[in-house]
């Protein structure tokens, strides 16, 4: 199989990342928090996760570049933050020191060329979400001339089975390009297909959107399923668990348009779940129908607004999107 080293590797390190988030999501105290320079939080568990994800890399795929969200200045400007991130680490790195750690998470913020094969990582995807004790993800893709070609996302509250929670939680979803998209419990083995549902109707649909209002534009995602006649009330999700809920069919649409019309979108909030939804069976564009392009270095630059669909709804969504944007 194609890609099968690849998915050996981001499989391997986003179950050991998953493993350290949930250990701090149990135990999360004020101070594992603080800002960034943005004012968006980070965790030790953001740190950790990056850190791990990058030494696996280095094993596997020494020299391949990789892009991620964070850097070690929190580390470098808390001594408590520096010291609960290295123990965290060090339970997959043995005899990890200082300054390999900094060089791990720093790995992820130096100069790469887009148009070349490279990774990109969000270590926590829903930042948010986690310390609220929601959903989160940890979303790891492989990008080849601007394209995703791989993609892995741990969820580690996400529900086996969402009609049925009481089963437990924990998932991990993984498409590598013609491949499918596959699930199976973070815990431990069982994969099954996951294929995005037939819904034709927009009546049956459900749409997904973010949960924090600042992250896009909830009334006009609510006039275009408005104008749709989606009836059912806005699925809201943390991360690219929203990504995880079209390819299995828990909801049919995920519309992301961002509040500033200058925003653009990071492309480690999105590789992963592009090509999860791709191989489930669905289609993932921006609002004006091209599909997004990762050569453009840390963000989406050419891509306004974003569609995630069941592919059968797409064209129609796409009109009314184009309606909706016009009457401004
Ligand atoms: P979500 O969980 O869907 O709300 O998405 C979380 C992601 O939203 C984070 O990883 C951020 O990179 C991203 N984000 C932060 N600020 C904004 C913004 N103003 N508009 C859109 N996305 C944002
Ligand atoms: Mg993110």
């Amino acid at each position: 199989m194609r890609y099968e080293r690849e998915l050996e590797y981001a499989i391997d390190a986003v179950r050991n990342a998953s493993q350290l988030c949930q250990q701090v999501q149990k135990n999360l105290i004020s101070s594992d928090a603080i800002q960034k320079g943005d004012r968006s939080p980070v965790t030790i568990a953001d740190l950790g996760s990056q850190a791990v994800i990058t030494l696996g890399l280095w094993e596997a795929f020494p020299g391949e570049p990789l892009v991620g969200e964070e850097d070690s200045e929190p580390l470098r400007s808390n001594a408590d933050i520096k010291e609960k991130v290295q123990s965290l680490v060090s339970q997959f790195a043995y005899d990890l020191t200082e300054s390999v750690l900094f060089e791990a998470i720093d790995y992820g913020v130096r100069p790469t060329d887009s148009k070349e094969r490279f990774w990109t990582l969000d270590p926590i995807d829903g930042t948010k979400g986690f310390l609220r004790g929601d959903q989160y993800a940890i979303a790891l893709a492989l990008i080849e001339n601007g394209e995703v070609v791989m993609g892995v996302l741990g969820c580690p509250n996400l529900p086996l089975d969402s009609k049925h929670p009481e089963k437990g939680a924990g998932c991990l979803f993984y498409a590598a390009r013609g491949t499918g998209a596959w699930m199976e419990p973070l815990s431990g083995e069982g994969k099954q297909r996951v294929q995005v549902d037939g819904i034709t109707d927009p009546a049956q649909a459900r749409f997904c959107e973010s949960v924090e209002s600042a992250h896009a534009s909830h009334d006009v995602h609510a006039e275009i399923s408005r104008w749709m006649g989606i009836s059912q009330p806005p699925f809201r999700i943390d991360s690219q668990c929203k990504y995880a809920s079209v390819a299995r069919g828990d909801a049919s649409i995920y519309f992301r348009l961002p509040r500033s019309s200058s925003y653009r979108e990071k492309i480690w909030d999105h590789a992963a779940g592009v090509i999860i939804v791709t191989e489930a069976g669905g289609r993932v564009s921006d609002f004006s129908g091209q599909p997004l392009d990762f050569s453009r270095g840390r963000k989406l630059e050419k891509n306004v607004g974003l569609l995630a669909t069941n592919g059968t709804l797409h064209e129609q969504t796409l009109e009314a999107i184009a309606r909706v944007m016009k009457a401004g």
